[in-house]
């Protein structure tokens, strides 16, 4: 049991918080027999409050074992059967909001805003596929005709097989959704590896699989470490790996992956370009680039962390965002208006304090913020604006993944294109100017996956989700985030 005192504003069932049975393989909930307990710490105070013992190596392969089984049945249930159990979860997501809204308030260190946006994605993402799944059974068997008219041909899709799925902890839930849904959709059983730091809100799923009647073994779900995903990868049952998470781990995934010659869809890390150029509206170019880099505390792969201004307003439209940023409220839990909360692991507070610190050293001109946010005992920075940010300095090259943004100016728009694509990644971007088709032609000149023009970070299940050169192989959401876990079968007869 834990000791931890919930804080008042924050109503978690305690069976949510004391998941003494972590591990779901087959259709039952299990002890972990992992080595060590993994924690649940709160950001908005670095307390800790639940622990569990994770999966084991062992779990792992029973988890898989019975992904392997349920397969057999699971692939010959029609599209529309599955629409029904999607749309049932769907459906459980939204009667848990209030719950999961909380859990991840108390988990991630998110504003309460926030943390709803990511219950109603996670539930949209279900119904959105839940509407293609429909569809699936119409499309088996399209004729193809061949060239020599004795034969007929004809194009079938199959799922993929048992699927591993591996996630990250900025978006709990939300990128889960983004697999699990279109997995399921397709036909594909599901071992699920959560992220170590946010893992009791994914476990919700397993509670929703057994409220909706899943049939067992079509979800497992195994919590723990690096070792239990490296287990997952190198599991000769699981016939593909989904990855979400930093390119150092993306890397090693796509190794395992390759030694058994399985595909792989990777969702990595970027260091996207916003672009403001000079016709730009100054408000509504400074409330896009602050939502662009402060949601989440900067969490996000596609936080536009490279600020592109036109010189000719570059000035004033500095000081208006200096002015966001200073006037921005962070604060955890304890304040229901926080605008920007903590960063959410330990770990990533030492790394960003450790790129506030270089830019220090470095002497680079912070004109907003640059420290950790002073008396308070969680993981909290200020928000952090650097101007002239040299571009061979790892701020201006590096993925930092929170609250800290570099700025540079430009004297044409062949310029700000050149430095927007002058990177490794290519995940998302964002131009700002009130002529919306000049906008729109700077849009098509840049090397990302998904580029929002006089807007940010807006994400719709029927829209593609991922990235050009290091940030990943693959799209997830819409028709193409479930082509990915369907495979495709010609048919010639000759009779
Ligand atoms: P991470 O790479 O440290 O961990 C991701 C997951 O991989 C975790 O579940 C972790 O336990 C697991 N893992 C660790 N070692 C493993 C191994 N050897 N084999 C298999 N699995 C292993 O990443 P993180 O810190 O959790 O997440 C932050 C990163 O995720 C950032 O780089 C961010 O850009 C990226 N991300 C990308 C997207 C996207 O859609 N492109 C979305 C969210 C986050």
């Amino acid at each position: 049991m834990t000791t931890f005192s919930l804080p008042l504003n924050l109503y978690i069932p305690s069976a949510l918080l004391d998941r003494r049975e972590s591990v779901l393989i087959d259709g039952r909930w299990h002890a972990g027999h992992g080595a060590a307990s993994i924690l649940s710490v709160d950001p908005s105070t670095s307390e800790t409050f639940a622990s569990f013992i994770p999966a084991s190596v062992e779990q792992v392969a029973e988890a898989s074992e019975a992904a392997a089984r349920a397969f057999d049945d699971w692939r010959r249930t029609s599209g529309r059967e599955r629409s029904g159990f999607l749309r049932a979860i769907a459906k459980g997501l939204k009667e848990r909001k209030s719950h999961l809204v909380a859990l991840q308030v108390l988990n991630n260190g998110k504003p309460r805003y926030e943390a709803e946006i990511d219950v109603d994605d996670a539930s949209a993402t279900f119904e959105y596929y839940a509407g293609l799944a429909e569809h699936l059974d119409a499309q088996q068997g399209q004729p193809v005709e061949l060239a020599e008219g004795a034969l007929t041909g004809a194009t079938h899709f199959e799922p993929i097989g048992p699927v591993g799925l591996i996630v990250a902890w900025n978006f709990p839930m939300v990128t889960t959704a983004w697999k699990l849904a279109p997995a399921l959709a397709a036909g594909c059983t599901a071992v699920l590896k959560p992220s170590e730091f946010t893992t009791l809100a994914e476990l919700v799923y397993g509670d929703l699989a057994a409220q909706v009647g899943l049939p067992a073994g079509v979800l497992n779900i195994v919590p723990g470490g690096g070792d239990v995903g490296a287990a997952l990868c190198a599991d000769k049952r699981i016939r593909k790996i989904s990855f979400t998470g930093s390119n150092a781990t993306g890397g090693r995934v796509m190794t395992a992956a390759a030694q058994r010659v399985v595909p792989v869809s990777l969702e990595l890390g970027g260091k996207s370009p916003i672009i403001v150029l000079g016709d730009a509206d100054i408000s509504q170019a400074v409330e896009i680039a602050a939502a662009g880099i402060f949601f989440n505390c900067g969490q996000m792969c596609s936080a536009t962390s490279r600020l592109l201004v036109a010189d000719t307003i570059a000035d004033d439209f500095t000081e208006a965002l200096v002015a966001k940023a200073n006037q921005l409220l962070v604060a955890g839990h304890d304040n229901p208006n926080a605008e920007m909360g903590p960063l959410t692991t330990a770990e990533q507070y030492r790394k960003v304090k450790a790129v506030l610190e270089r830019a220090r050293v470095d002497g680079l001109d912070c004109v907003a913020g640059g420290n950790p946010a002073r008396d308070r005992q969680g993981f909290f920075v200020e928000p952090s604006i650097y101007r002239n940010v040299p571009t061979d300095h790892p701020m201006w090259r590096e993925e930092i993944f929170g609250p800290v943004l570099a700025i540079r100016s430009f004297s044409s728009t062949d310029e700000a294109v050149a430095l927007a694509n002058d990177t490794d990644f290519g995940l998302a971007a964002s131009v700002v100017g009130t002529d919306g088709e000049a906008a729109a032609a700077v849009a098509r000149r840049l090397d990302a996956g998904h580029v929002w023009v006089n807007t940010s970070q807006m994400i719709f299940p029927n829209t593609a989700w991922g990235g050009f050169k290091a940030s990943g192989i693959g799209r997830e959401l819409g028709p193409w985030g479930l082509a990915a876990y369907r495979g495709i079968k010609h048919i010639t007869r000759a009779a």
